[in-house]
């Protein structure tokens, strides 16, 4: 199976009949970026920057995180590199950053913490804006959007430090920086029911299936106990991911998915038919995900997805796919 697998690695990731999808990696540390490279995949779809926050015991400098930015952007010439601002709470937390809650997955996480603390949030993205001098790969996403209102306020203080930085380096730097695009995670199922007014103040949209399972599910990523409930597969998942596809299309706003959902060759096959056409996930999984889209034709992938849509049932979905999956070999 490994060289079966292997054998699309130099190979561009477009379907038999020519629907081309790009592949991207998800990463948090630096290290394997060069192994990761070798997969064929185009940049990073998803840097989750609080993994290098983690492992400390305080918060990185503005000239730290700098120079970590640097590297990564650094490792991905003219290539996008997607860094998404600091998304802890939840179950990542921070040991010099305490946060002691009832019910920390509804609770104070992702940009809700960094707009109540715009200092780190100014610090973060002025840091990757200052790393993104001399590459201009940078995109800035921001995690758990939940209204317009919080897009309003991260891009004025994404604006505040692009206005600050431009005025320091004028002075000591001829090439002027670049505004990053700036999108926004679609993982909080609000932010589904108001995809046309997030589509006007955005770059773009990167689906997080992970979340947005377990927010319209009702059901803990991490608990064991009702892992048997935690679905991507779930119907109304696929409605919800189908209508966000529709609806990015509509407003013409790029489109990605950074979730499992995507590593997994069942989901990377109905994703690309929903019109999903950036796929974002771990370095292991890029060839796999390249071998099966290498071998469906997307208008079969298109036939496969409108039957995945009228079950009932997650099991029934997951059935379907794995013999749809099987016939390809
Ligand atoms: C997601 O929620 O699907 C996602 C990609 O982000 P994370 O797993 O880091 O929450
Ligand atoms: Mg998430």
């Amino acid at each position: 199976l490994f060289e079966k697998v292997f054998s699309v690695k130099d190979l561009p990731s477009i379907t038999p009949d020519g629907k081309a999808i790009e592949l991207q990696l998800n990463a948090g540390l630096s290290q394997g970026f060069e192994h990761s490279k070798d997969s064929g995949a185009v940049g990073i779809g998803l840097y989750r920057t609080e993994i290098p926050f983690m492992d400390r015991s305080f918060f990185p400098s503005e000239q730290e995180q700098t120079l970590l930015y640097q590297n990564v952007l650094a490792a991905f010439p003219k290539q996008s590199v997607t860094m998404r601002t600091l998304d802890v709470g939840g179950d990542k937390s921070l040991p010099y950053f305490p946060i002691n809650e009832d019910n920390p997955f509804l609770g104070w996480r992702g940009i809700r913490i960094t707009l109540d603390h715009p200092e780190i949030f100014l610090v973060q993205v002025r840091a990757m804006m200052r790393a993104n001098v001399g590459h201009g790969n940078l995109e800035i996403m921001l995690p758990m959007i939940s209204s317009v209102s919080e897009v309003e306020e991260a891009s004025r203080l994404i604006n505040q430090a692009y206005y600050e930085l431009s005025l320091e380096l004028e002075e000591t730097n001829d090439t002027p920086i670049v505004k990053p695009k700036v999108g926004i995670m679609i993982e909080v199922p609000s932010s589904i029911f108001q995809l046309k007014e997030l589509a006007e103040k955005v770059d773009f949209f990167s689906v997080g299936s992970n979340d947005l399972t377990q927010y319209l599910l009702a059901v803990d990523r991490n608990n064991a106990r009702v892992s048997n409930l935690y679905s991507s597969y779930h119907p109304s998942v696929l409605r919800a991911l189908n209508m966000i596809a529709e609806q990015a299309n509509q407003y013409l706003v790029p489109l990605s998915l950074c979730g499992e959902l995507a590593s997994e060759p069942a989901g990377a096959l109905l994703l690309m038919a929903m019109g999903y056409d950036k796929l974002s996930m771990n370095p292991h999984n890029i060839l796999r995900i390249k071998w099966v889209i290498r071998h469906v034709e997307f208008k079969r992938a298109k036939i496969i997805l409108s039957h995945a849509l009228t079950f009932s049932n997650a099991k029934q979905v997951h059935n379907y796919l794995n013999e749809q999956l099987e016939q390809l070999g």
